[in-house]
C-alpha cells in the first residue's frame, strides 16, 4: 500500500482524495499543503482548479521549492491546471503566455483553455492506454481543459490518451494524456467522476516505479 497526497492549495482537490481512498492499495490519501506534508506521502496528485493561482500560493508560502522537487523524483499525476503546472512550457491560451511558472517534468508544451467558450466544458469517451477492461470507454470530463500541442521529447514522453473525435476546433487525435517515466498528466477530471480506474492506473504504476527505485 501506498500513502498519497493530493496538492491542496486550491481546486478539485478533495474529490481526488475521496476517489484515492476507494482503492486497496491506498492506505491513505492526504491534503498536502506544506514541505512537511509533501514529505510524508509516497505519490502525489495535482488536481484541477486554476493553475496560475495554485503556483502564485506554493511560490508565496516557499513551498514551491520542495514541490519541485518532489515533482522530479517521485510519483507524480497532474490532471488539468495540474497537467499544465507540469508540463515543460505554455504556447498559448492563458494571459501569462510563456512568463507562467512551471514544474517542467513533462517534456510537452500546452494550450491552455483549448476549446474556446462554445465547448468549455463537455465529456468525451476515451481510450486510455493501460487501463483496467480498457474497451469500456473512460468518461473524460473536460472543464476549460489544455491541449497537449507539442510532445517536446518524443523518446521520453508517452501518449496515453487522444480525442477520439474533433470537438469544436480541436481535432480528433488531440493528445489528451501522457506519460514520462514517474509522471501522469491528464487533461480531463477523472476526480469528477465515480470511475476510478484512471486513479487505479496512477497508483499501480506508482507502485511499481517506487519498487523499482527500492531494488
Ligand atoms: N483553465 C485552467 C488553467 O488554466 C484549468 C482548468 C481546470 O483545471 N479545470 O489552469
Amino acid at each position: 500500500q501506498i500513502r498519497v497526497g493530493v496538492l491542496a492549495l486550491q481546486g478539485a482537490f478533495s474529490e481526488h482524495i475521496i476517489l484515492l481512498n476507494t482503492l486497496p492499495q491506498v492506505s491513505e490519501a492526504v491534503a498536502v499543503r506544506n514541505a512537511k506534508e509533501i514529505a510524508e506521502v509516497d505519490a502525489l496528485v495535482i488536481p484541477g482548479g486554476e493553475s496560475t493561482t495554485m503556483a502564485l500560493i506554493a511560490e508565496r508560502s516557499g513551498f514551491w521549492p520542495a514541490l519541485q522537487e518532489f515533482v522530479h523524483t517521485r510519483p507524480t499525476w497532474g490532471t488539468c491546471a495540474g497537467l499544465i503546472l507540469l508540463s515543460e512550457k505554455v504556447t498559448s491560451g492563458g494571459t501569462l503566455k510563456g512568463d507562467q511558472k512551471l514544474l517542467q517534468g513533462l517534456s510537452i508544451s500546452i494550450k491552455r483553455n483549448a476549446f474556446g467558450t462554445q465547448k468549455e466544458s463537455f465529456e468525451a469517451g476515451l481510450h486510455v492506454e493501460g487501463l483496467e477492461a480498457a474497451e469500456r470507454l473512460f468518461p473524460g470530463v473536460f472543464i476549460r481543459a489544455p491541449v497537449i500541442d507539442e510532445i517536446l521529447d518524443t523518446e521520453k514522453v508517452q501518449v496515453v490518451a487522444q480525442l477520439e473525435r474533433d470537438y469544436g476546433m480541436t481535432p480528433k487525435g488531440t493528445i489528451v494524456a501522457v506519460r514520462q517515466g514517474h509522471i501522469l498528466g491528464s487533461a480531463f477530471h477523472p476526480e469528477l467522476t465515480r470511475d476510478n480506474r484512471m486513479h487505479l492506473l496512477f497508483v499501480k504504476m506508482a507502485q511499481e516505479w517506487i519498487a523499482k527505485q527500492d531494488k
